[in-house]
């Protein structure tokens, strides 16, 4: 019999590899090794800090509990300066991303999921990512999936020019510091970035307990919540999708919920969705 995720990934593999996308890929890969001969304390921290800004800031709390499933409520200056952040982790443009996301959502682990390790392990990390055409700047064709961001001009510019921050940041970043803090704070650390993304489609639905009985193969893995500021409390997400708290017990360290705190406390963002779990024992039953 047929395996449906698998004629799915087949048709995919059969356009062959994005070139644009794979050389990209390829490029920042072989420029992270040169990170070995440039080491310095001061590039380790600004790739550390730059770090924090595009995954935590940009796709934690920006492109997946905002701007996927408003989960809080801020200002649109703040809403914007998210996207440029979730731009500086080269994981395309907030058009693409959210309605690649609200697709996995919507069929997770199901044939029409984008990356679901049912194909492969492989396929969720990297292989969905690198075959086929590549839609990151199909801002028309994706634009049904996100109505909400493709209402606003500026998200439409971003979608289509999302290399635009990142390439200006490391022509800065080139004339402060030269080539070794470039290798750190751009290649290295969107490599780094990129990878601890895909762990979140890999193995979070493969490794790791399950709380909820969701109808996916979502789990909790605490080292990718370490990796990507919270988003490793994958099951729990899914069964609370909208929830802008993902670590629910006390010992799930979830940073992006950390920091949305504080910000509610400072009165930049409000309305902030926590899931409703009477008891985690009960849910676990
Ligand atoms: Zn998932
Ligand atoms: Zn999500």
């Amino acid at each position: 019999m047929s395996n449906p995720y698998l004629e799915k990934a087949k048709q995919q593999y059969k356009q062959g590899v994005s070139p644009v996308t794979t050389g990209v890929l390829i490029v920042f890969h072989v420029m992270s090794l040169f990170a070995v001969f440039t080491f310095s304390w001061r590039n380790l921290i600004v790739a550390l800090v730059l770090h924090w800004m595009a995954v935590g800031l940009g796709i934690s709390m920006g492109y997946h509990r905002l701007h996927t499933h408003r989960g809080f409520k801020t200002y649109l200056w703040f809403d914007y300066f998210l996207a440029i952040c979730g731009t500086l982790t080269l994981e395309g443009g907030p058009i693409f991303w959210v309605a690649t996301h609200r697709l996995h959502h919507q069929f997770s682990d199901q044939p029409e999921d984008p990356h679901s390790p049912r194909v492969s392990g492989f396929w969720a990390h990297a292989g969905w990512i690198i075959f086929g055409e590549a839609q990151h700047d199909d801002t028309a064709r994706l634009a049904r999936y996100a109505p909400d961001l493709s209402k606003d001009r500026f998200y439409r510019w971003l979608s289509g020019y999302h290399w635009v921050p990142l390439t200006t940041l490391g022509l800065g970043l080139l004339a402060w510091g030269g080539w070794g803090l470039v290798i750190w704070a751009i290649f290295l650390r969107v490599t780094v970035g990129l990878h601890a993304t895909w762990l979140i489609n890999s193995a979070t639905h493969i490794f790791g307990g399950r709380r909820f009985e969701t109808d996916d193969d979502s789990r909790n893995v605490w080292w990718v919540a370490l990796l990507t500021f919270g988003e490793g409390w994958h099951n729990n997400h899914h069964a609370h999708p909208v929830s802008a708290k993902h670590g629910l017990a006390w010992y799930e360290f979830d940073w992006t919920w950390v920091s949305l705190k504080l910000l509610n406390a400072v009165g930049l963002v409000w309305d902030l969705k926590v899931a409703n779990v009477k008891s985690l024992e009960e849910a676990a039953a």
